[in-house]
């Protein structure tokens, strides 16, 4: 069986470095704010060529905090609007919401799966204030249309970049594209915790201050509480153990565009629609995405050819009973890429064995 995210077989590869770095957090004396999660910090910042890197509890704590920090610096009020892809994981639009903000939902590009840019200027007004692109399966988004939209309306581009550590875009990495950006390492992440964990980037030196405080109780000085903070930390165990992945991170994800590689020149099923080619590494291939009409009975094909496949998402968030209030919105770009996406084995542990019996599997598919 080829499972979809090994996580022992990813993990296995950082040994015995992982272990030594776990054991020194484990055996500090010091577990939340310290030195681990400072180091991390610095160099996750330098990695992503941003000034500031604030470690959090996870991603989507992330992604709440930049909000509640721009709110508590006046830049936003509670009722505003922010206009985000309607096909993303729900956490992007929740902490919109956990921010007492107001998300829009635009449509993506039917190719790209990412926001259209197109659509997101008929989405402003007057009380919109940020644009929240997602990097979604690893591509990074349109930021040059994004940015310039953004300048033309005052708006604040916030990415999020759960799922893009180390995308590049004109030479640029994720993280440093807008005015603030969120990560995820989620286990399955590119780059993955063995647990939650989360980070901001920023060179805006007073958010990155706010959201440093609002993740620690709204303090900066023990027992001093300037904001109505949360307790969103990255813990030192977790930072030792990022530490040691980031150095394999740019190594990982050329294994993963290697694998993807492999899938868009021999995958030739004409039931199956491969995604767009990566350029200039604009895509990290977190998620290997195609799409085809006979969807769940490819994925029934796969499991009996021994391969696990997921679907990244089966429910778009306007479809959830979160999210009902939206249930109104007719979003078919939406719906039609998650009624037809599956999405392939694509990570750094898989060997081209692997790799080749997957291509023979979609290849030998008939509905
Ligand atoms: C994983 C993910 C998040 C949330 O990250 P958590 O660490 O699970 O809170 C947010 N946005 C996107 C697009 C994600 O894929």
């Amino acid at each position: 069986m080829i499972k979809y995210c090994d996580l022992k077989k990813i993990n296995d590869r950082y040994e015995p470095q992982l272990t030594e770095a776990i054991t020194r957090g484990a055996q500090s004396g010091w577990y939340i704010r310290g030195k681990e999660c400072e180091e991390f910090e610095k160099n996750f910042a330098a990695y992503c060529g941003c000034k500031h890197c604030i470690g959090t509890g996870n991603g989507l704590d992330a992604l709440t905090i930049i909000l509640k920090a721009y709110c508590e610096m006046g830049i936003m009020q509670p009722g505003d609007e922010v206009i985000v892809p309607a096909n993303t994981y729900i956490a992007t639009i929740l902490s919109i919401i956990q921010s007492g903000l107001k998300p829009i939902l635009c449509e993506p590009d039917r190719e790209s799966c990412n926001i259209d840019p197109a659509l997101i200027e008929k989405a402003i007004t007057v009380r919109t204030r940020a644009i929240m692109p997602v990097h979604l399966y690893g591509r990074v988004a349109p930021m040059d249309e994004i940015n310039a939209i953004a300048d033309r309306h005052s708006l604040k581009v916030i990415e999020d970049s759960a799922q893009a550590h180390g995308a590049l875009y004109h030479g640029k990495r994720t993280g440093s594209l807008g005015d603030a950006a969120a990560f995820s390492f989620y286990p399955g992440k590119n780059l993955g915790a063995l647990g939650d964990g989360g980070a901001i980037t920023t060179n805006d030196t007073a958010l990155a201050q706010t959201a440093r405080a609002i993740a620690n109780y709204g303090s900066h000085t023990k027992y001093i509480h300037i904001y109505k903070g949360v307790n969103s930390r990255l813990d030192e165990i977790q930072a030792a153990a990022l530490s040691v992945k980031l150095q394999h991170l740019d190594t990982d994800n050329e294994r993963r565009r290697e694998i993807a590689h492999k899938y868009l020149c021999e995958i030739k099923n004409p039931l199956v629609t491969l995604p767009l080619a990566d350029s200039e590494e604009n895509h990290v291939y977190h998620i290997f995405a195609i799409r085809t009409a006979q969807r769940d009975k490819l994925q029934q094909h796969l499991l009996e050819q021994g391969i696990e496949t997921l679907i990244h998402y089966p429910v778009p968030p306007h479809r959830q009973n979160a999210l009902c209030e939206h249930s109104h919105l007719s979003l078919p770009i939406t719906e039609s890429i998650h009624a037809e996406v599956l999405s392939l084995p694509c990570h750094q542990a898989m060997n081209d064995d692997e790799v080749k019996k997957i291509v023979d599997a979609v290849n030998s598919f008939k509905p």
